[in-house]
């Protein structure tokens, strides 16, 4: 499947009061309603910040930043980015329902993390 075919597919109507965000620059603009940030095999993730060890590899130094002003998120989707680490700041994201990691290089949620988010649905 292609990868734009895939972002059409995961825009979830998750309801009219939901806002769905499916870039971080969208999520930005809308910090205080987005309660979805979908990024599926997003460009988003391959870091362009010259100061970081992972320029142009998948990172998730700008999306770290950007959940930090997501205070209502409760669905993420970070399916099919590579992605080796999780952001630290997915800890702060008290309403978070479901995580969605699939596609990842990452083999575990860590356990305290893990513990943190006891009532949110991982699928890993
Ligand atoms: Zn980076």
């Amino acid at each position: 499947m292609q990868p734009a075919a895939l972002k059409g597919i995961c825009r979830l109507p998750l309801g009219n009061r939901t806002f769905t965000a499916s870039s971080l620059a969208e999520a930005v603009r809308h910090s205080k309603t987005v309660k979805a940030l979908i990024l599926p095999a997003s460009d988003d993730l391959l870091c362009r910040n010259l100061m970081c060890e992972h320029v142009g590899d998948p990172c998730i130094c700008r999306l770290s930043a950007v959940l930090e002003k997501l205070p209502n998120l409760e669905h993420l989707n970070l399916s099919n980015n590579n992605l080796s680490a999780l952001p630290e700041s997915l800890r702060r994201l008290s309403k978070l329902e479901t995580l969605d990691i699939r596609g990842n290089q990452l083999h575990e949620v860590p356990a305290d993390l893990q513990q943190q988010l006891c009532s949110v649905q991982v699928l890993i």
